[in-house]
């Protein structure tokens, strides 16, 4: 927010300096250094802001500070009448960008306060008779600067929202954001009885990657990877990055066959990854469910032991979740005759 605001604000002070000069014939020029003194401790304030103790304090000296200017400004034309008046809202509007609702309500009780205190006021000058330019120069002021500062708002709001769901490192969505699909997933699958298939795949020996190269070369290895998979994937899948290596590719309306045909794919492109010092390989699990039986948890913990499996099996392999409890199997008949052989 602090990064946006600048411009926003120059432009604001922009557009109040024109309108200014534009009334200067009939308000005359005393209106100018005042705003060149707001101008000046805006941009002290700002440029100091890291080192205060207590910034909001002073942020909020000189957002009141801007007020009595305005306030200050309508008395000396006409009171509640002038045209400089309806800038109170531009100020009103700065504030609720920087500061929280308490902040925001005693902003608005102050403001209500000025203007209270300039209805029972006298205006100090002779009424001036602006022409329609200067009236059309301060609202199209007031219009600039309030459609900045929302403008402002509603890109942070985004940005913020943004960042809540996508993972910064590869640009892939996160947990949070498979957390708020899985619902609409889950009526999706049971509505149009469609299969659904999750492969998870995780990167070999990333840790010895990131011991041997450095942790940054192992971020750039899972942006890489992160671009590598979205490239290979279709418009309507969805890719997620899980947490650390490990990322979910949800396939709707693919049944197992055409899960393990994309996991192939995947394994061999992240394999074909050039211009790292080493090899980048993948192993990646497959589960499938039918879209009437379709359980998030259920399929995700069947993909991951498969997953496993492929990593038991040597690494750098897609193993599906059929196979990967036929190889439990063999493996606990294989354990169970070694037994009764050492027994016998
Ligand atoms: P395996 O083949 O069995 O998956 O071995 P592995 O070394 O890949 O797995 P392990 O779980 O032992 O190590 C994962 C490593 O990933 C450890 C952790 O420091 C690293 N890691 C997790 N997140 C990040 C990240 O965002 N950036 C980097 N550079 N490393 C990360
Ligand atoms: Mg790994
Ligand atoms: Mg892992």
């Amino acid at each position: 927010m602090e990064r946006r605001l600048p411009p926003v604000r120059a432009i604001t002070f922009g557009s109040v300096c024109l309108a200014l000069l534009i009334s200067m014939p009939w308000l005359g020029w005393w209106p100018l250094p005042i705003l060149a003194g707001v101008v000046f401790c805006v941009f002290m304030t700002d440029r100091h802001l890291a080192s205060y103790r207590q910034p909001e304090y002073r942020v909020l000296i000189v957002w009141l500070l801007s007020v009595a200017a305005i306030g200050y400004a309508s008395l000396q034309t006409e009171g509640l009448r002038s045209p400089l008046t309806p800038w109170f809202a531009i100020p009103a509007v700065a504030l609720a960008v920087r500061f929280r609702l308490r902040g925001v309500i005693t902003g608005i009780a102050l403001t209500a306060a000025v203007l209270a205190t300039m209805t029972i006021s006298t205006p100090v000058a002779r009424p001036v008779h602006l022409p329609t330019s200067a009236w059309l120069a301060a609202d199209i002021t007031l219009v600039i600067s309030t459609v900045g500062y929302t403008m402002t708002l509603l890109y942070v709001d985004l940005q913020n929202r943004d960042r809540a769901l996508v993972d910064p490192l590869t640009g892939m969505l996160n947990r949070h954001a498979l957390q708020l699909r899985l619902t609409e997933l889950a009526q999706q699958a049971r509505f149009n009885s469609t299969p659904i298939s999750f492969v998870v795949g995780d990167v070999d020996h990333f840790k010895q990657i990131n011991d041997t190269y450095g942790h940054e070369l192992g971020d750039r290895a899972l942006e890489s990877v992160g671009a590598t998979l979205r490239a290979h994937l279709r418009a309507y899948d969805l890719a997620y990055r899980l947490g650390g290596e490990e990322f979910l590719i949800v396939l709707p309306g693919t049944d197992r066959k055409g899960a393990l045909f994309v996991a192939e794919r995947l394994r061999s492109a992240v394999a074909a990854i050039p211009s790292f010092p080493t090899t980048l390989t993948m192993s990646f699990g497959v589960g499938s469910a039918r879209g009437d039986r379709f359980d998030y948890r259920d399929l995700l913990r069947r993909t991951d032991e498969a997953l496993y499996c492929a990593k038991a099996s040597g690494r750098n392999c897609v193993i599906s979740e059929e196979d990967a409890a036929l190889l439990a199997r063999v493996h606990h008949q294989q354990e169970v005759a070694t037994q009764s052989a050492s027994t016998s």
